[in-house]
């Protein structure tokens, strides 16, 4: 067993073909796709998904969120599957490749491994999770984090949409309550391909990310304190201008980044000035900042590096300066053996690559929480994504798919 055969390739034209079949579900004038979640459309894109695994020969179950999980045997089914997956809805003025992506590779691997009679040791399953995208119902990410008990089944039932329209009562009208109850499910290893939605692969002209984690999240909001005083008769020694000492401390957010590389990120992307008129000093600014690094360590040394600024900024100029936290997602590093079968399948196939990070959420943060998980990135066109223009090269596609055949079959063993 474990043969290596380096020069088995998936069938990039049938995987190309599939993505703009499912595509054609909610496609937007402009060439992207709206295919919200647990809406008729979603539905329609579902039973499309499975409908092609069932002509693979893959048995499909649905647990109590939608999750659905399409199962190839193995020979030993005793064993834990090789999971891959990621999720088939979008935003309403999403592409055609996030998500879609990671879904579809899963499903040629198997197409693959039937052309060529291959089985596996363990099962190789792929998932499309509920609700990745939180466009309609909040929060984000909900199938994976409900399986990964972030959140209660009850709490992810309970979101409502614009209408007022609830994910159970939804879930139930497109028919995609399942029996399983979610989490009760096992996993040997994780793995997601997913576009890089950033302009890294590109830059350097890689086709291969190896994504060695998630970058942590840190949300604050920053209040400066000054006097609003009149622009003209209050002399500039007299003054407590909020705003200037706000524009120094937001230029810090930045520097701050700066100073945590390669991966650290700061950014200021909301500023309130009060009371925002012409002629008067400003007494009040809210802004909010986003910190984020690739590991808690690091988030941790950025928060008490803008909070010494902060400190020394207040003592400087007199003026009250609080920074409240809103809300934190920790940093996910990937297992090292995925990462390694990621970069050695990569090598192997002769592929460009470098190690990435991803600095958006995916379904695999969640799975990384349960089992060995790691994820594959090629190229977006100009790095753009959540956007109807949203644009892949049918070789890199071919590309992170083969990557996905050859890491997963290392880790379900070839019989
Ligand atoms: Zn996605």
């Amino acid at each position: 067993m474990n043969t290596p055969r380096p020069e088995l390739r998936v069938n990039g034209q049938r995987l190309w073909d599939s993505l703009m079949e499912l595509a054609r579900i909610g496609a937007t004038d402009k060439g992207g796709v709206c295919r919200l979640a647990l809406t008729s459309l979603d539905q329609q894109g579902r039973d499309l998904v499975t409908c092609w695994a069932r002509e693979a020969g893959m048995t499909v179950t649905v647990d109590k969120i939608g999750n659905v999980f399409m199962r190839r045997a193995g020979r030993n089914s005793a064993l834990p599957p090789v999971m891959t997956g990621s999720h088939i809805d979008t935003q309403p003025t999403g592409g055609k490749f996030d998500g879609n992506y990671g879904v579809l590779a899963g499903l040629e691997v198997v197409r693959t491994l039937n052309d060529q009679g291959i089985e596996t040791e363990a099962p190789i399953e792929v998932a499309f999770w509920t609700n990745e995208e939180g466009s309609r119902f909040v929060p984000v990410m909900m199938g994976s984090g409900v399986f990964a008990k972030a959140f209660t089944l009850e709490h992810a039932y309970a979101a409502t949409d614009t209408e007022g329209k609830s994910v159970q009562q939804e879930l139930a009208r497109i028919g995609y309550i399942g029996e399983e109850e979610p989490g009760e499910h096992p996993i040997g290893s994780y793995f997601e391909t997913h576009i890089e939605q950033g302009p890294v692969l590109e830059d350097h002209g890689k086709t291969i990310g190896v994504v060695t984690g998630v970058l942590g999240i840190r949300w604050y909001d920053c209040t400066v304190t000054g006097m609003e005083a009149h622009a003209g008769p209050t002399p500039m020694a007299l003054r407590r201008d909020a705003l200037q000492v706000a524009s120094r401390l937001m230029q810090e957010v930045v520097a701050c980044a700066h100073r945590h590389p390669p991966h650290g990120r700061g950014t200021v992307g909301m500023v309130q000035v009060h009371p925002n008129s012409r002629n008067v000093i400003p007494g009040r600014v809210k802004f909010s900042i986003d910190l984020r690094n690739a590991s808690d360590a690091l988030c941790e040394a950025m928060d008490a590096d803008i909070r010494a600024v902060a400190s020394r900024l207040a003592v400087e100029t007199g003026l009250a300066i609080t920074i409240q936290p809103v809300s934190a997602y920790p940093a996910q590093p990937f297992h090292p053996d995925c990462v390694a079968a990621v970069a050695r399948a990569a090598e192997a196939l002769g592929y460009t690559s470098m190690p990435v990070v991803s600095g958006a959420g995916h379904d695999a943060v969640y799975m990384a929480r349960l089992a060995p998980a790691g994820m594959i990135f090629i190229p977006c066109k100009d790095g753009i994504s959540h956007n109807e223009i949203e644009d892949a090269q049918p070789e890199h596609i071919t590309a992170g798919c083969n990557v996905l055949l050859h890491a997963m079959l290392e880790r379900a063993g070839r019989v």
